[in-house]
């Protein structure tokens, strides 16, 4: 089975990107069903990719391999998780972390498929038609790969949608009847919440940025306006913070950040949690005239894809404009976004229009990514996503 592209069309094959768009392929050879391995080939019958078909979806095929000598089968699959792996095993986090994220997706060479370790317990989602085809196969290479007892499978993200594919949860090997995982980051323990938990229970991209915060906390009023179950908060706290006045306006994800405060041995007397939609919190916060050193912005993904990035573009100015009215002169703000739709170059620009906007200056100090569980193929900057900055109001 073959997709044929269309004269001109094989460019982004060429720099090895793996995604191929509808708008590309010519034609379609033989019948293939949604998951087949198609074989991609150039107006001139180059043959280029050995791809998974995806009818319904915009992305129509996903490469599994440029070599189109090869075969996918479950020994190909194995040996890319394998090597999804071994890159985790040498990772400094591996030694001091029992939660690492193995498999990111299409920059593992694993198009559509993410899994996290939570402690003993594998959090899988299968998120295009390639990945959900050799489901099988490749919950049988984890099982074999990892020494995890259970597999628990959150295939519940929107973006299966786009695939046609049905949401489906559960455990799909081994089980464990409480599906809450106790990890460890630098040295602080938080619950995870594999079934009911956001994403897959837990924001492992933001560990090191969580450190670094930590560090920048020391004898600061703390604001962490997207708290979750208390990461940055609990990490500036750790840190020696003089208050943390931590948001969130999930009733769930708060009860878990009280578990994770008892859990650790900090000083409960100087965190305040509080459920509130932060947009209309720092608005209160500001006509109080509060003031905070240092401000923490870690929300939810505004524009998962370039066509949401106005509205988000909004929403980010907003709460970035409410931050720098509450910084103390010489205060920091961590600001991030994780948004795929919103590059960091625009990210920077809307903060520092919102500064702008708020009548204040300040300087970029540092810039933050993902941590390093979660690589960046360079073939593929999409994966790109998460950015950040540390910003100090003069
Ligand atoms: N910083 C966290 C992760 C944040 S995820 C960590 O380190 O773990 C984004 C969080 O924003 C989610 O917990 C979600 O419940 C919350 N959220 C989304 N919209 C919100 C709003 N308008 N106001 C307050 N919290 C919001």
């Amino acid at each position: 089975m073959r997709l044929v592209l269309k004269p001109g069309r094989d460019k982004s094959l060429k720099r090895r990107h793996p995604w191929l768009f509808s708008g590309a392929i010519a034609r379609v050879e033989g019948d293939p069903q949604r998951g087949d391995t198609v074989e991609v080939l150039s107006d001139s019958g180059q043959p280029l990719a050995l791809a998974a078909y995806s009818p319904q979806s915009q992305i129509r095929a996903r490469v599994w391999s440029f070599d189109t000598g090869r075969t996918i089968d479950a020994e190909f699959l194995r040996a890319r998780l394998a090597g999804a792996l071994a890159l985790r095993a040498a990772l400094p986090a591996a030694r001091h972390s029992n939660a690492l994220r193995l498999v990111h997706a299409e920059s593992d060479g694993l198009p559509g498929l993410v899994v996290d370790r939570y402690d003993d317990v594998l959090v899988a989602q299968f998120l295009s038609a390639g990945a959900e085809r050799w489901r099988e196969e490749i919950l049988d290479a984890l099982a074999e790969l990892s020494d995890c007892e259970a597999v628990y499978e959150r295939s519940d993200a929107e973006v299966r949608a786009l695939e046609g594919l049905e949401p489906r949860t559960g455990f799909v090997r081994g089980d464990r009847r409480a599906a809450r995982c106790t990890i460890v980051e630098h040295g602080l323990s938080f619950h995870v919440d594999v079934e009911q938990g956001q994403k897959t229970g837990f924001f492992l991209d933001q560990r090191d940025n969580r450190q670094r915060v930590r560090a920048l906390a020391t004898g600061r009023e703390v604001l962490d306006g997207f708290c979750y179950t208390g990461g940055f908060a609990l990490a500036a706290l750790a840190g020696g913070a003089k208050r943390v006045l931590a948001l969130d306006s999930s009733a769930a994800a708060l009860e878990v950040a009280r578990e994770n405060l008892a859990a650790n041995q900090l000083e409960a007397s100087r965190i305040e949690f509080v459920q509130a939609d932060v947009f209309a919190h720092l608005r209160a916060l500001r006509d109080r005239g509060a003031r905070f050193g240092l401000v923490v912005l870690d929300p939810p993904k505004f524009a998962p894809t370039a066509a949401q990035a106005k509205n988000a573009a909004r929403a980010y100015k907003d709460i970035n404009l409410l931050a720098f009215k509450l910084l103390a002169p010489g205060g920091l703000l961590a600001t991030f976004s994780c948004s795929g739709g919103v590059p960091a170059e625009l990210f920077q620009s809307i903060v520092a229009g919102a500064a702008v906007d708020a009548g204040v200056a300040g300087k970029i100090l540092e810039r933050f990514a993902a941590a390093a569980d979660h690589p960046v193929a360079l073939e593929f900057p999409e994966g790109d996503y998460l950015k950040g900055l540390l910003i100090a109001r003069n």
